[in-house]
């Protein structure tokens, strides 16, 4: 029988009875003839209190541990979807992340899907098994040991098993219709898109629209996956959410598709570093060892051999970021004079595969930025985003005032 993958985030199994009318949804399509993998999120705000519990336990926190806490949301669901859909006659069982056995790496809290054998879950659907309720977002280690695959990692789950099963499609069922051109709770006239580019999809979640995981849009691209966003809520319609795809199939060719926005930034500048060949690598090298996520870096001009060196990192990487370059400083690796964090910045990204062929987007965006008084700290380009990091307290204004200037309202 053909395979339909089903992915309900934590709004779509927030409560028990959420939890029924999504399994119905699932009936619906068991009853159209498919086998159904089922894959579910922690019920909202789950994840977010089991992260605090580790937070407030241990701050230097044991990864493996933290994967061990914050993975067992997804097991609650995963029992209780399965349970809903056998009070429903519809045959189910759950599977946690471990007996698939779902094999990942071993970066706890960030682990990537390796492997996902079939056989155990075919088997099952051989003997009559209509539907397996998969917990998201977690799997087993070479180790042995628990892992994670970063937040929002069920959509990664999601599209995985749709590859390994050769499933027809991938439905990821969320709180909104679809992917918008920004965040529809930042900005009132988003539009919902029928039809996204991977590489649009890409970037705009890459830049911080959560929508998607961005190792879930790089896994269907890949792998070819069918992939669909759609709302849990609301009445089973027609309705047939956006679809991820390839750009050739689309028709429109806006130079901008969407704004991202990530209003975690941090804007770190080292004062006065030496201006010498490998200052760069004796800077980046311990950060990464660090485990910070550097994104945006500047080196300004030198002057008397002594330069500023600037990067952007997620604002809950700073402590860590700071230890890296001052434990990198009395090593005798690196001399500065001072290390100042800005912590109140927010990123904005326009992203759209028609800059490629169409000039004056950058200077529009900063036209606009400018109109509204808005000031410019840092900028980064690739072939199809633009990004800017400002102060975090114009990141609504920027959004919509970027939304309007790309007249993004209109289709
Ligand atoms: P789930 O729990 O179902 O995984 P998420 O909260 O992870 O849901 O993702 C859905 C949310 O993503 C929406 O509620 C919306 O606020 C946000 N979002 C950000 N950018 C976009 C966008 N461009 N289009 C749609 N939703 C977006
Ligand atoms: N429950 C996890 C999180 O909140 C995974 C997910 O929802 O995709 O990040
Ligand atoms: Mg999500």
């Amino acid at each position: 029988m053909p395979v339909l993958v089903m992915k309900f985030g934590g709004t779509s199994v927030a409560t028990l009875d959420r939890i029924r009318r999504v399994a119905k949804r699932v009936g619906v399509e068991v009853a159209k003839g498919y086998d159904v993998i089922v894959i579910v999120s922690a019920m909202s705000g789950e994840t977010n209190k089991l992260v605090g519990f580790v937070n407030e336990t241990s701050p230097l926190f044991d990864a493996r541990e933290y994967d061990a806490v914050v993975s067992s949301g997804e097991n609650v669901t995963a029992g209780l979807m399965a349970l809903t859909l056998q009070e429903m006659d519809v045959p189910a069982r759950s599977w946690q992340g471990w007996q698939v056995p779902v094999r990942t790496t071993s970066a706890h809290s960030a682990a990537r899907i390796e492997e996902i054998p079939t056989d155990n879950i075919n088997a099952k659907f051989a003997e009559g098994m209509r539907v397996a309720v998969v917990a998201g977002f977690q799997g087993l280690s070479h180790e042995g040991r628990i892992t994670t695959l970063g937040r929002g990692g069920s959509d990664t789950t999601a599209v995985a098993f749709a590859a390994a099963f050769g499933a027809e499609r991938c439905d990821i069922y969320t709180d909104v219709d679809g992917v918008y051109t920004t965040d529809p709770r930042v900005s009132p006239k988003a539009r919902k898109l029928d039809k996204i580019a991977f590489e649009e999809m890409l970037e705009l979640a890459s830049l911080g629209a959560k929508v998607l995981q961005t190792r879930s849009v790089e896994l269907a691209m890949r792998y070819n996956v069918k992939l669909r966003v759609l709302s849990s809520f609301g009445e089973q319609s027609d309705d047939a959410g956006t679809l991820v795809c390839d750009e050739e199939e689309i028709m429109e060719n806006c130079p901008v598709s969407g704004i991202a926005f990530s209003r975690d930034e941090a804007k770190m500048t080292l004062v006065s570093v030496a201006d010498r060949p490998g200052i760069a690598a004796a800077i980046f090298g311990p950060l990464s060892e660090a485990g910070v996520n550097v994104d945006m870096i500047i080196q300004n001009i030198a002057e008397e051999g002594r330069t500023d060196m600037t990067f952007s990192c997620p604002t809950d990487q700073v402590m860590r970021a700071e230890k890296a370059l001052s434990e990198a400083k009395t090593r005798g690796e690196i001399n500065f004079n001072e290390l100042i964090a800005d912590k109140d910045t927010a990123k904005i990204s326009a992203v759209g595969i028609g800059m490629r062929s169409q000039s004056g987007v950058a200077a529009k965006m900063f036209k606009t930025l400018s109109n509204e008084g808005i000031n410019i700290k840092v900028i980064a380009t690739s072939e199809i985003k633009i990004s800017v990091l400002i102060d975090r307290k114009y990141m609504e204004l920027a959004v919509q005032a970027l939304h309007d200037a790309f007249e993004l309202e209109k289709a």
